[in-house]
């Protein structure tokens, strides 16, 4: 058994959002094959992943570094014990070979993406969902029939006025999910305190929404929307400044008592161990939205769980960021608290199966194998065209 070959395209986004901070307009994710020469029904097995939403495709560092060193590797070194499957942590020691400790961000994206990709692969040899694999070997094998899950909305576009939020938001509402999370950062405070005001209205209280700032504010901004956002009781304050700013981070969490939330620009365990040590992040309170194909991948995101455990944390605080096939498999596998949602955002690459329901705030789980990404159509014409099969 062995990886036959990894291959990468780079896709656009194809977006007109924005957030505080940033437009999508020239956004790009790496969209990775690996293929083994395990053959089911006639054809090879094929792992598929992107690099999730937010960072740009990241195809060089693949080529030049990661796919050749996986591929120089004798096969049999990157087999699990049993010598019937790939060992998707043994990929990633192989792809760091000869890389300096700490820089995470410029390599753990490509890796992680491709370290996602053979789990695809391995629980499809494995003939079974992704979700399955990781309970039975990070969660004693407890496996839910549906996941929580909230709707990542609220974007500024150009034109929008409250009125079309205030639709955008009832939508969700009707398609069946019970939170929300909106932008903030964007406007001023008092045009942005309106808009979330005007949210409120559709989704009754502060427990249903969350904010995003995307990491924009300095301290007195930062400061002056926590003091404006504390009365509404939001169900999180998102990346209210820089995500390595952890003296902000612990001075905000000494005067805002609501819980707030960070992770999605961490790409290490050591990095998330600093926030839970130094940046005054409350367990039983905060939450951490790791995403991980963007950082290592999932071999490591157990390793950031194991660690969080020793400094008490419950994995009901983990909200993998991503709003895609690959988190969720990741939010029911490992018993996380839920998973985001982009229904509608991102092309091909947002939201779960075509088939996917979402009731009372839960997505159900289907049955396919791997990651499911099988389910997506839009989103699989590519892979499978990338892979050739
Ligand atoms: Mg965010």
């Amino acid at each position: 058994m062995r990886i036959v070959d990894i291959r990468e395209t780079a896709i656009p986004l194809k977006s007109k959002l924005a957030n505080s901070s940033f437009d999508f307009s020239e956004m790009t994710t790496s969209v990775v094959a690996v293929i083994t020469d395990v053959i089911r029904d006639g054809k090879p097995v094929c792992g598929f992943a992107f690099n999730s939403t937010g960072r740009y495709a990241c195809g060089a560092q693949m080529r030049e570094r990661f796919i050749p060193r996986i591929m120089a590797a004798a096969p049999d070194t990157l087999l699990d014990a049993t010598g019937e499957n790939i060992d998707p942590d043994k990929v990633l020691a192989a792809m760091m070979r000869r890389e300096k400790i700490g820089g995470d961000a410029e390599r753990s994206i490509g890796m992680g993406t491709i370290e996602v990709a053979v789990w695809d692969a391995v629980a499809k040899i494995a003939g079974q969902p992704l979700y399955k694999v990781l309970a039975d070997r990070f969660s004693g094998g407890t496996v839910p029939d549906k996941v929580f899950c909230y709707v990542g909305g609220g974007w500024y576009w150009p034109g929008q006025t409250i009125k079309d939020l205030q639709e955008e938001m009832r939508r969700h509402l009707d398609a069946g999910y019970n939170m929300v999370k909106m932008k903030v950062g964007g406007l001023p405070l008092d045009e942005d305190v309106r808009r979330l005001e005007a949210v409120l209205q559709i989704v009754g209280s502060g427990d249903n929404l969350a904010v995003d700032a995307n990491g924009k504010f300095g301290r007195d901004e930062a400061l002056a929307y926590a003091k404006a956002l504390a009365p509404f009781k939001l169900r999180w304050f998102e990346e209210p400044c820089h995500p390595l700013d952890l003296a902000l981070f612990a001075e905000l969490a000494s005067v805002y008592a609501p819980p707030l939330a960070t992770g999605e620009n961490l790409y290490s365990t050591q990095d998330v161990e600093n926030l839970v040590r130094f940046g005054g992040w409350r367990a039983g309170s905060d939450i951490i939205q790791v995403d991980p194909p963007q950082a290592y991948g999932i071999a490591q995101y157990a390793r950031t769980l194991e660690m969080l455990k020793r400094h008490g944390w419950q994995r009901s605080a983990m909200f993998p960021h991503g709003g895609n096939q690959m988190s969720l498999a990741m939010a029911a596998g490992f018993g996380l608290g839920g998973a985001e949602s982009y229904p509608g955002v991102f092309g091909d690459f947002g939201g779960f199966a075509d088939d996917a329901r979402v009731e009372n705030g839960a997505v159900t789980l289907s049955g396919r194998l791997g990651i499911g990404f099988e389910g997506q159509a839009a989103l699989y014409k590519i892979m499978r065209e990338l892979a050739r099969i």
